[in-house]
């Protein structure tokens, strides 16, 4: 079994939009409990590696092609240890299922939600590989538009979806950047 119901999410997505192939190396932001991290390891497979970072510790899992970072994906530090965990060949596919803490009041947690879903497209431009792949987790709302348009600059096409294994949570949904057009700017270049 799984470890959070979110992880038929990703299978959804997974299917819907082809995100994790074998041998691929993924980034999973957000991670913790780890059902997403459970998922992706088995798509990868043992020649692929899956990267998890949360502020929350996560408990380890069995599957050896997974490691895990603590640490707040707001802060410089933790993305450069991200950075050291991915090494230099970069990454085929970022997946972000953060959510801030729900306030309650809408537009708060919209824009807490388009924040957190900036810092994981920030950090999936530095690492990702040209062709690589994007989901972002995010809570609808004014400033989605310009969120969206800001990844179909960088990506061939950008789609958005409410995954079925998600619906009792109306505002949640998916934006998924497929084939990042433009390869990383190597560190040092
Ligand atoms: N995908 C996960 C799974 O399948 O187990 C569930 C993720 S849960 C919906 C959202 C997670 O985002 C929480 O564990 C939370 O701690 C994490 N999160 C929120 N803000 C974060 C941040 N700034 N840095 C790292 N993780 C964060």
């Amino acid at each position: 079994g799984y470890r959070a119901r979110s992880a038929y999410k990703l299978k959804q997505l997974n299917e819907s939009s082809s995100l994790l192939s074998p041998g691929d190396v993924a980034v999973d932001l957000g991670a913790a409990p780890g059902g997403w991290l459970q998922v992706a390891s088995e798509e990868v497979g043992e020649h692929g590696k899956v990267i998890g970072v949360d502020l929350q510790r996560i408990k380890e899992l069995e599957a050896r092609n997974v490691t895990t970072i603590r640490g707040d994906m707001t802060e410089e530090d933790t993305k450069e240890q991200l950075f050291e965990a991915i090494g230099d060949d970069g990454a085929d596919v970022v997946l972000s299922d953060m959510a801030p803490n729900m306030t309650g009041e809408y537009n708060l947690d919209h824009a807490r939600s388009v924040y957190l879903a900036r810092q994981a497209f920030e950090v999936a431009l530095e690492l990702l590989d040209s062709g690589g792949d994007l989901v972002v987790k995010v809570f609808d709302g004014p400033d989605l538009p310009d969120l969206r348009s800001d990844m179909e600059k960088e990506f061939q096409y950008v789609r958005a979806t409410h995954p079925d294994a998600s619906r009792q949570e109306s505002s949640e949904l998916y934006l998924i950047g497929k084939k990042r057009i433009t390869a990383p700017v190597k560190k040092g270049d």
